[in-house]
């Protein structure tokens, strides 16, 4: 099967990605621009994790379409906070419509490209936090792809209710290349620790006893 997914070079992405070839699937990985603090080291893993696989990604740059939105994970908003996911302070960090607007612009290329399938790489873990990646959200937007090419795309996301420890588990299993990837949100080159995304990184980390080759 022909899919497409948005590859942002962290943990579930790579996995994402990982599980897709691991099923034989011809899987075409997408690359965002957008002016998030971490962006720029994002894109460079992402890269880095198609060079491993030797697939050629395709770069759609939105920055553009991000920079009138609030949110501190954007370059211009306030501190990145520190501290546990399921934190409130953690909710500062959502981006309004991010992956619905991903998830628009891939439903657009997969009808273009006549591939049938878009992959989401939301889980259990963002449930709380960012509504966009609920499952009453996939739902609804799976409906609105399907319905807005009619009948020619659908949305799945494989890892919907697994949480971070799953998906290290799969990605352990799969030898993805998580050498490569990238998960804090800060605007550095070396991983915080600190942050939510860090944090539960960590977590599903010391969940396996396996050791983070970025740190
Ligand atoms: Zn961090």
């Amino acid at each position: 099967m022909r899919l497409l997914l948005s590859l942002s070079g962290g943990l579930d992405s790579t996995t994402l990605l990982a599980h897709a070839l691991s099923l034989n699937h011809d899987v075409q990985p997408v690359v965002f621009s957008y002016p998030s603090k971490h962006n720029p080291f994002e894109r460079e893993a992402a890269n880095a994790v198609c060079r491993y696989y030797d697939c050629d990604p395709i770069h759609i740059d939105l920055r553009a379409a991000f920079e009138p939105m609030a949110s501190a994970l954007l370059l211009g908003g306030g501190d990145i906070p520190e501290g546990h996911y399921t934190d409130q302070s953690m909710t500062q960090t959502v981006v309004p419509g991010r992956n619905m607007i991903f998830l628009s612009v891939l439903g657009g290329i997969a009808m273009s490209a006549k591939t049938g399938m878009v992959w989401f790489g939301a889980h259990a873990g963002d449930h709380a936090i960012y509504p966009d990646c609920r499952p009453d959200f996939v739902q609804a937007m799976d409906q609105a792809m399907m319905l807005a090419t009619d009948g020619k795309v659908r949305l799945n996301a494989p890892y919907l209710m697994a949480n971070k420890t799953d998906i290290l588990r799969d990605a352990l299993r799969l030898n993805a290349p998580l050498h490569l990837t990238r998960t804090c949100y800060k605007n550095q080159a070396k991983p915080c620790g600190l942050c939510g995304a860090c944090r539960e990184r960590a977590e599903a980390f010391e969940t396996l006893a396996a050791n983070d080759p970025c740190l």
